[in-house]
């Protein structure tokens, strides 16, 4: 099964995807997760991507497909994805297709958790997340057993730097111009399936389970 996961940023992809992941037993992708991962480890892909993340812009398209392109070849891709956060523009969502035609293959469904940009505001100052093994949590709404310290890991939980206020605004902006037109993109392909995220996490992922099967 191969699953996208589309939503403006702080709608709650990285949760309901770690969900999917666990219960279908398929790899949750994260391409924010490995362009943290390679700034963290002083890569050059990762300083190039971090001038971009750092203003809440994104990342060149060459620059993702390649790198989502051999993560896929790793061992655990063989059964499916889901994938969080790729793909973000018209042309990554058409590279996709392109390489997975290429092997009679197709992305199976697109779910697109809807949440209002007022609600964006208020969760993204109260998101925390791991800087070890990229679990995310929220001050109010999914807080960690210790204050500050990550439930899975037990490392540091920090505010990430491009969740500050005057960040967030600039990466909805560049949610709407650039990745929202993705959502027609898949409804024209009859893959598209709304859920409602402002609901509790739990009830989005018991609606993503209807639509799963
Ligand atoms: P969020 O979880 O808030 O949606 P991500 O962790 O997915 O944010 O992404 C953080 C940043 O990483 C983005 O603002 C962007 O700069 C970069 N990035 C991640 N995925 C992509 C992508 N598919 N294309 C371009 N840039 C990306
Ligand atoms: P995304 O990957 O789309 O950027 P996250 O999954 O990281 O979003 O969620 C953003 C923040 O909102 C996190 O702090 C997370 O704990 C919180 N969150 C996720 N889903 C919900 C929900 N349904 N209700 C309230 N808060 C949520
Ligand atoms: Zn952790």
């Amino acid at each position: 099964m191969k699953v996208i996961m589309l939503g403006a940023p702080g709608a709650g992809k990285g949760t309901q995807a770690k969900m999917i992941a666990d219960e279908y037993k398929i790899p949750h992708i994260s391409t924010g997760d490995i362009f943290r991962a390679n700034i963290k480890n002083g890569t050059e892909l990762g300083k190039k991507a971090k001038t971009y993340m750092d203003k809440g812009e994104l990342v060149p398209d060459e620059l993702v497909v390649d790198l989502i392109m051999s993560r896929f070849a790793e061992d655990d891709c063989k059964n499916g994805y889901v994938l969080d956060g790729f793909p973000r523009t018209i042309p990554q969502a058409e590279a996709l297709d392109a390489a997975l035609a290429k092997n009679d293959d197709h992305v199976d469904v697109a779910i697109d958790i809807e949440v209002p940009d007022e609600n964006i505001i208020r969760r993204m100052g109260g998101r925390r997340a791991c800087t070890n093994c990229g679990a995310t949590y929220h001050v109010v709404y999914n807080p960690p057993k210790v204050e500050g310290v990550c439930d899975v890991c037990g490392q540091k939980l920090i505010l990430r730097d491009d969740d500050k206020p005057e960040t967030v605004k600039n990466r909805l902006n560049v949610y709407h111009t650039q990745t929202q037109p993705l959502i027609n993109y898949y409804k024209k392909k009859d893959i598209l399936k709304t859920v409602d995220g402002t609901q509790d996490m739990n009830k989005v992922f018991a609606d993503i389970k209807a639509v799963l099967g």
